[in-house]
């Protein structure tokens, strides 16, 4: 299956004539989607200018669709969080320490009513093609490996509202050490807010299409993360997701871990009939030998990768986590989409 689709993710924009240039930039790059990053102070301050900005992509030639970057600090995503400023509550609870953390907890009605809110207004005002569900993942724990001696112990989330709905469903007091009921306890909430809200989007408008991205982990015997969204299983049998995505990979990592990762989510995608997207890291890191982003972009085609996407404009150029040469790894990627894309 050739690749259809090849994105740019974008924010920090307000502007209409000011996108228009930079849309302009990733059409040259090859690209012919872009994933509007849309965080909880644009939505709340740049609001009218967002339709402006879907349209004036759409009047270039680019699918746009729109990302509720790092909303709660529930999706991954560097900027600030209005809910969590505006609320002490519906936080996510160590379950060792009882410590309130900075991450909205999404089990609770609080955060998702926003979530909701916030997508569905998106839907029926902003007029694009759909949204894309940016790393969602519970606060602890990560990077789990028994292998390097040590399990991480701690995880997330024991506050209150997820204490009484697993009491209401097992019986018993959630545990405060992880059993097998609190994992698929985890994993079931985990879906609910996304399944409804995807459902709701689709309801408005049955075109909108939902890509779900997902940490890429490798979920075997010795290493499982426990995002919450770890059993790709579930995440790419949601009826309502259109597009099953693993997330970027260090290109530091060796190939074996890529081509793991990439046939498994390819696996995962087509089993439930979704398309799949993987992606390549366009910002912070770079191969030490730019040949590295051709070799990884034709093990993703060969793979069967439908979509393939890179985080973010121009390399990261002018932000603390632009790659060291931005946009000589901007421009690579550029040529690497104009040379796969099947139009
Ligand atoms: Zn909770």
């Amino acid at each position: 299956m050739p690749i259809t689709q090849t994105a740019v993710s974008y924010y920090g924009l307000g502007y209409v004539e000011h996108a228009a240039v930079d849309f302009q930039e990733m059409i040259a790059h090859g690209c012919n989607t872009v994933y509007l990053a849309v965080t909880e102070f644009d939505f709340d301050f740049w609001r009218p200018n967002i339709p402006k900005i879907v349209e004036k992509g759409h009047e270039l030639g680019l699918k746009v669709v729109l990302d509720p970057w790092g909303i709660g600090k529930y999706f991954g995503g560097e900027q600030v969080s209005k809910f969590l400023q505006n609320n002490t509550e519906n936080r996510q609870v160590s379950a060792l320490t009882g410590e309130k953390l900075p991450y909205a907890c999404f089990n609770t009605n609080s955060f998702r009513n926003y979530f909701m809110n916030f997508c569905v207004t998106l839907a029926k005002e902003a007029g694009a093609d759909g949204f894309f569900w940016d790393e969602p993942h519970y606060a602890f724990p990560k990077g789990i490996a028994s292998i390097t001696g040590g399990v991480a112990d701690d995880w997330t989330c024991r506050c209150p509202v997820c204490q009484k709905k697993f009491m209401d469903y097992y019986g018993y007091e959630m545990p405060k050490y992880m059993n097998d009921d609190v994992k698929q306890f985890r994993w079931r909430e985990a879906m609910e807010i996304l399944s409804n809200t995807s459902k709701a989007i689709k309801e408005i408008n049955a075109k909108q299409e939902i890509t779900c991205c997902v940490h890429a982990t490798q979920n075997t015997y010795y290493v499982t993360e426990y995002r919450g969204y770890d059993n790709w299983d579930t995440v790419a049998a949601c009826p309502y997701f259109d597009v099953f995505s693993t997330t970027i990979l260090n290109w530091a990592l060796p190939e074996a871990f890529f081509r793991d990762i990439t046939e498994r989510t390819v696996a995962a995608a087509r089993k439930y009939g979704k398309k799949s997207e993987r992606w390549l890291m366009g910002y912070y890191k770079q191969p030490a030998d730019f040949a590295q982003i051709d070799k990884t972009v034709d093990l993703y085609e060969s793979l069967g990768v439908d979509r393939l996407s890179s985080w973010t404009y121009r390399g990261g150029y002018g932000t603390v986590l632009a790659a060291p040469d931005a946009l000589k790894l901007w421009d690579r990627i550029g040529e690497n989409y104009k040379r796969v894309l099947k139009k």
